[in-house]
């Protein structure tokens, strides 16, 4: 197991090689616990898990939109909440949930215990809102396991080393599932949403999109950093370090969804490429009078995350989530430089660890987009991504046509094995 600040105990690490057979880590998103009735079908899932023999864990979101409905109520109160208050604020949504589908279990004759993640042992530093988990001590689910309880804990916080509660980031239900898998020694954890898995493109862009059968952990960090919403991004990464085994599948459907692991031969033969993703929530910055060391640290000072970054003589370009820009421009002021920033620009990606190894990959995107008139603003790359900043309003006729151009919707795409 890779060493992370995110270890777990060496002692909770030994309980749980003792009892790994047989645990799995049940996510529940938002949508998936909308209201009551949505959670009694949870509470059946988990149920029904624990019927075929599993030792069950479910990790809960707050129902529907409640985390924002807090944040909200919090500003109406103040402009600027006490960090350490909003936390003991918007953890409330994910104890509400457990507390209810715990009940609901308890209806259908199985023993339940909800438990916060304080209760759980997750421990994490001090930076409130955005907290991060440093140890899990997992003695009280163990010892709720071994009484046969379906044990729900609540997502997204834990307990600081200063005994505060904290939470997570948003998303970090995610994050809570993954690392309890990891330290609990879990068959899998299993990501319930309300979409049916990871698709070769999103389908209200692209009808034909097929859905993935399996994916390696780096082309769905990739796929989540470029536009993919289905997994928050810390909690991919992790469970790569941990070889944390994820299935993102549907709550609303039986059927299998997409699993995400170690790469695997057999899927890049059938597809190097795994899909197509876009985005047209970035900012892109022109910028000129400043070196980019001193650029880089004030944007990261000021939390900003920086994707694509070009630099052609004394003109840096950079792009950053649209969501950032309040953060950008008062750095970009305080610098005195000369830029500027576009908002009509997109980004299609396309991922595949196959490209690793097989040529003509860039080639193919570039034919694809001069087909069709389109000269990408920016291109840039990683081992298994070729990205292109491209007119906003062209957009998804990229999506369509790259996805065509690499076959993505043969069958063959979905990347299914025995
Ligand atoms: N409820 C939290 C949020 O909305 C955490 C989560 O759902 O993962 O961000
Ligand atoms: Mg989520």
């Amino acid at each position: 197991m890779a060493t992370t600040q995110f270890e777990a105990v060496p002692a909770v690490a030994a309980d749980a090689a003792a009892s790994r057979l047989g645990t799995v880590v049940m996510k529940f998103g938002g949508t998936s616990v909308g209201d009551p009735e949505k959670l009694k079908a949870v509470a059946g899932r988990l149920a029904a898990a624990r019927e075929a023999g599993n030792r069950v864990v479910g990790v809960l979101s707050a129902m529907g939109h409640t985390t924002d409905e807090l944040l909200d109520l919090a500003h109406q109160v103040s402009a600027t909440p006490e960090p350490r208050e909003l936390d003991m604020l918007i953890s409330v949504g994910e104890r509400i949930s457990c507390a209810l589908a715990a009940m609901a279990i308890h209806d259908l004759g199985h023993e339940a215990i909800s438990l916060t993640g304080s209760q759980a042992g997750i421990v994490t530093d001090t930076s409130h809102t955005k907290a991060k988990i440093v140890e899990v001590r997992a003695r009280r689910i163990h010892e709720a396991l071994d009484k046969d309880r379906i044990v729900l804990v609540a997502g997204f916080q834990g307990v600081s080393t200063e005994q505060d509660v904290t939470t997570l980031g948003r998303g970090g239900s995610d994050m809570t599932a993954v690392v309890l898998a990891a330290a609990l020694g879990a068959d899998r954890c299993e990501i319930f949403t309300d979409v049916e898995g990871v698709f070769t493109a999103d389908p209200r862009v692209v009808p034909g999109a097929r859905k993935l059968h399996a994916v390696t952990y780096d082309e769905m960090l990739e796929m989540a950093a470029s536009g993919a919403k289905v997994l928050q991004l810390r909690s991919v990464e992790f469970a790569r370090n941990h070889g944390v085994t994820l299935h993102v599948r549907s709550t609303f459907a039986a059927a299998d969804g997409t699993w995400i692991t170690e790469e695997d031969e057999r899927m890049l033969e059938k597809a190097m490429i795994s899909g197509v993703t876009h985005t047209s929530e970035e900012t892109l910055y022109r910028v000129e009078g400043v070196a980019g060391s001193q650029l880089f640290d004030e944007l990261a000072g000021a939390g900003v995350n920086v994707d694509t970054i070009l630099q052609t003589g004394p003109e840096i370009v950079f792009s950053a989530p649209a969501e950032d820009r309040k953060d950008v421009e008062p750095v970009l002021e305080r610098l005195g430089v000369q830029w500027s920033a576009r908002e009509d620009l997109g980004k299609v990606s396309v991922v595949g660890a196959g490209m690793r190894s097989h040529p003509g990959v860039a080639a193919k995107t570039f034919a694809t987009l001069s087909g069709l008139g389109i000269e990408p603003e920016i291109v840039s790359t990683s081992p298994i991504k070729i990205a292109c900043h491209v007119p906003g309003d062209r957009l998804e006729e990229a999506v369509a046509a790259l996805h065509a151009a690499f076959e993505l919707d043969r069958p063959e795409a979905e990347r299914a094995h025995a």
